[in-house]
């Protein structure tokens, strides 16, 4: 598809970017995976119980399973006498029923006796299990305290019922939803497959990690943080090679890109004005790309569109800008496309200094401390879009809105956390 690249002269805001990114972008479909493969990922449809969790009434204790009423008025200076007629072992079926007047020996997890109702815990009665853990089946037993029917049973379909909806469509897979689905029988689980984001760095001056620096040069560190990102956010990250500032590598590496039917494609630099001629060029010849203005700091100009109908992302090509561009852009689509909640945490914050603006949103790399139960944020110096270690020391993303100039020192904004704060 041939398309105009073209310059958005006003300024958008940075929610209506947003939502024109979000337009129209569905979860992608679904994939079969073991469960030891499906930790982290998104449920694609809904579980509904074939089966009742425990599949029969069992022990909850070591002991006796009884008819209560046979032990109603047991006490440890009188004990009810019970004839033992039956040993149940765990994994094993009970082999008769309990009369009156009997009970049953019965371990953790074996299925209760037909004609018992009640368990009564060994502890309570004059059983002693040998070292080992096993004795000889007594003939009988002296049962030292009363129970009541139900006592230390687990009912069949006491955790789940059969038909019962146990897990929704868009459940993010933790241990203890992978255990419910092993409890389940489902050996295999269908999930949202994850997206692929292929990421492609511009520049004469980039050098890969593991080359020498030459004069002039500096080293690729956008694909890494960016890749970083990607990973983070459930998707599945294809670092290209660095792409050359001429129409010719950028065109090839962005084919290289598409060969990989990836899910979105991202670019770092060469989309300032003066420099992204040559980017410009091949997104007007593979897709349709514009380049917006947005109401938001840091972050030149963002291109945003399709090549050959993926969506595409042209980010900035300063490590900080790229960083806090695809955290504010292309993470919602991520996370729509992998139909993961949105996850970052955001607190409220006094910062501890007065801020100047631009009016322009803008998102500042600040540290947090806790002062008498308040967040207070403290900018981590300099805010230039080329430190990356501002990223490194910092907690989170302070959030000065559009319109705002000045900010005093003790104003409460909202901040984006990059990791959980304590209290
Ligand atoms: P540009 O958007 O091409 O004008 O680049 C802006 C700044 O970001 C320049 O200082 C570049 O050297 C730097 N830069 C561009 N790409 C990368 C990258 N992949 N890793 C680190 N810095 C970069
Ligand atoms: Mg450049």
């Amino acid at each position: 598809m041939v398309g105009e690249a073209k310059q958005v002269t006003e300024l958008l805001s940075v929610d209506a970017a947003t939502s024109r990114i979000l337009r129209g972008i569905q979860p992608l479909p679904a994939e079969t995976l073991p469960l030891d493969d499906a930790l982290d990922r998104v449920l694609a449809a809904d579980i509904v119980s074939p089966a009742n969790v425990p599949p029969f009434a069992n022990s909850s204790m070591d002991g006796f399973a009884v008819r209560a009423a046979d032990v109603s008025g047991a006490t440890g200076d009188a004990p009810a006498r019970l004839d033992v007629v039956m040993d149940i072992p765990a994994g094993t079926a009970p082999t008769g029923i309990v009369g009156a007047g009997q009970a049953a020996r019965i371990m953790t997890g074996a299925p209760l006796p037909e004609g018992a109702d009640a368990v009564v815990p060994v502890e309570e009665t004059d059983h002693i299990y040998a070292q080992d853990g096993q004795a000889a089946l007594p003939p009988s037993v002296q049962i030292r305290r009363a129970v009541r029917p139900g006592d230390s049973v687990r009912v069949a379909g006491e955790d789940i019922r059969t038909g019962q909806r146990v897990l929704g469509a868009g459940t993010l897979l933790r241990p203890q939803e992978l255990g419910v689905l092993a409890a389940l029988g489902y050996a295999d689980v269908a999930v949202v497959r994850r997206p692929v984001v292929a990421i492609v760095s511009t520049g004469d001056e980039l050098v890969a990690a593991n080359e020498p620096l030459a004069p002039g040069k500096i080293r690729d560190s956008n694909s890494y943080t960016l890749a970083g990102l990607v990973r983070t956010y459930g998707g599945i990250a294809l670092r290209l090679p660095i792409a050359r500032d001429s129409v010719e590598d950028v065109r090839a590496r962005f084919r290289e890109a598409l060969a990989a039917r990836p899910d979105i494609i991202i670019s770092s630099a060469g989309v300032s004005v003066g420099t992204f001629d040559v980017v410009r060029t091949v997104l007007a010849e593979l897709g349709q790309v514009d380049f917006w203005r947005i109401n938001f700091r840091p972050g030149k100009p963002l291109a945003y569109g399709q090549l050959e109908g993926v969506p595409f992302f042209g980010l900035p090509g300063n490590p900080v800008s790229a960083m806090v561009t695809f955290d504010v852009f292309v993470r919602p689509m991520l996370l729509r496309l992998s139909q993961r909640p949105d996850a970052v945490p955001t607190a409220r914050a006094r910062i501890s200094e007065p801020l100047k603006s631009d009016g322009r949103r803008s998102y500042l790399r600040v540290t947090l401390t806790r002062e008498n139960g308040n967040l207070v944020a403290t900018t981590t110096g300099t805010q230039s879009s080329g430190a990356l270690t501002s990223m490194v020391l910092a907690d989170g993303l302070l959030i000065v809105p559009e319109g705002v100039t000045e900010v005093a020192a003790g104003s409460e904004l909202e901040v984006r956390l990059f990791r959980p704060v304590g209290d």
